[in-house]
């Protein structure tokens, strides 16, 4: 996409907006598939906390994807958008019994990653098949906020655990059909995707009936200049030389999955903000946007850096600025970034906001969520509204005082 583009997308449906660019979602899926080209049952499930609008749904779907969802909410999403239940795993931590129940019950493959709800859940459907999540213990990305394979993380069933897994497996008589590991969201190092794979294979082998090996996300995209971007070609080439060798030793075919998020909708985001207000202090020129962390919070909650541009003045001469918003809280999106001379009425467009943007966003400070546009043939599309004040009072219940 064009920044004049993006600038007339403002114009047509005001702003702060968020544009998505389908071009760039299917061709990451592409590359993706591509890239896993020589597995034999490859599949891909979308893993929709990233971006759930309906519209981007039916995009992946019609790539061929699959669906990850970790609510029963989700779920319901992905059918409403055109999902079977077949094309659905249901990967959630710490929702209820009755939750878990309730997808299964939909026909959606669950994944468990509790030993007691495995005891519990196998005891009461033991006809129901069950992926287990496992923790191999290995920290794949770099930022500990985001990595969830370490020992005391909360996610999966400790790999020391399998003892327990297999006592319970061959007491409740349930079946195992999978076995999943999501080691984080940041890989940096491929090296260490395939070590933490190594020990899902190991783990598989305890398996007998398995018809899938999941091998979760944290397929990494360059944020800014300079970043490690997962090696996704390497990476299959890797991988599917030592799956292909795992299934002949395991002595029957198998499906790789995958439930990418960031990697498939991150870089097709762009979030546009205008300048209320440049204040120059004693020591900082500060860019105030007409949004905050209500609609972007990923600077903020994980220190994320999203690059900015100033579409409205691309040629200017750079200065630098802290770019803040209108929340009442400290909500700095950059600091001290270097960016094209800023006027009061520009644009700015902040890059990767395709995952964990939209998806992330509130009401807070009583201020309506942005619209969303899909950008697919050359054109916008209007996949979600802007809010306006009948949302903010649809649920409230006005008693006397
Ligand atoms: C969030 C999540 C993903 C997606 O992670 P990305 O870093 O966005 O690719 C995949 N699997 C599970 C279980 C998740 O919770």
């Amino acid at each position: 996409m064009q920044p004049k583009d993006l600038l007339a997308l403002v114009e047509e449906f005001d702003h702060p907006l968020y544009v998505y660019d389908a071009a760039v979602i299917e061709r990451q899926y592409l590359r993706l598939t591509n890239a896993f080209s020589k597995v034999e049952n490859l599949r891909i499930n979308y893993a929709m906390k990233a971006l759930s609008n309906i519209s981007i749904l039916k995009l992946l779907k019609k790539c061929g994807s699959g669906l990850d969802t970790v609510s029963i909410q989700e779920v319901q999403l992905g059918l409403h958008a055109g999902f079977t239940p077949d094309k659905i795993i249901f990967t959630p931590n710490g929702v209820s019994f009755e939750e878990i129940e309730a997808v299964a019950e939909l026909g959606v493959q669950i994944n468990i990653d509790n030993l007691s709800v495995l005891e519990h859940f196998g005891a009461k459907h033991p006809k129901i098949p069950v992926c287990i999540r496992i923790n191999p213990h290995v920290m794949a990305g770099g930022n500990e906020n985001i990595s969830v394979g370490h020992i005391d993380s909360k996610f999966g069933i400790s790999i020391y655990q399998i003892p327990h897994v297999l006592r319970i497996v061959e007491n409740t008589g349930m079946h195992i059909n999978g076995i999943h590991m999501h080691t984080g969201s940041d890989i940096l190092d491929i090296e260490v995707f395939l070590y933490a794979s190594e020990i899902l294979f190991d783990t598989a082998k305890h398996f007998k009936n398995l018809d899938f090996l999941d091998f979760g996300s944290g397929f990494k995209v360059p944020y800014k200049k300079g970043d490690i971007e997962t090696n996704i070609e390497e990476l299959g080439k890797k991988l599917t030389k030592r799956f292909l060798a795992f299934e002949k030793e395991y002595g029957r075919t198998l499906t790789l999955a995958f439930e990418p998020g960031k990697f498939l909708v991150s870089e097709a985001g762009f979030f546009l903000a205008k300048i209320n207000v440049v204040k120059q202090t004693t020591s900082t020129v500060f860019a105030g946007i007409d949004s905050g962390f209500n609609h972007l919070i990923r600077p903020m909650f994980y220190g994320s850096q999203h690059q900015i541009e100033n579409i409205s003045n691309p040629k200017g001469k750079e200065r630098f600025y802290t770019v803040v918003g209108y929340i009442c809280e400290t909500d700095t999106f950059a600091n001290n970034r270097r960016i094209t001379e800023i006027k009061e009425g520009d644009i700015l467009c902040f890059k990767n906001a395709g995952a964990y943007c939209y998806s992330m966003s509130s009401n807070y400070n009583s201020r309506f969520k942005p619209a969303e546009v899909l950008w697919k043939d050359g054109k916008g599309h209007l996949i979600s509204k802007r809010e306006t004040f009948e949302d903010l009072i649809k649920n409230q219940i006005v008693i006397e005082i």
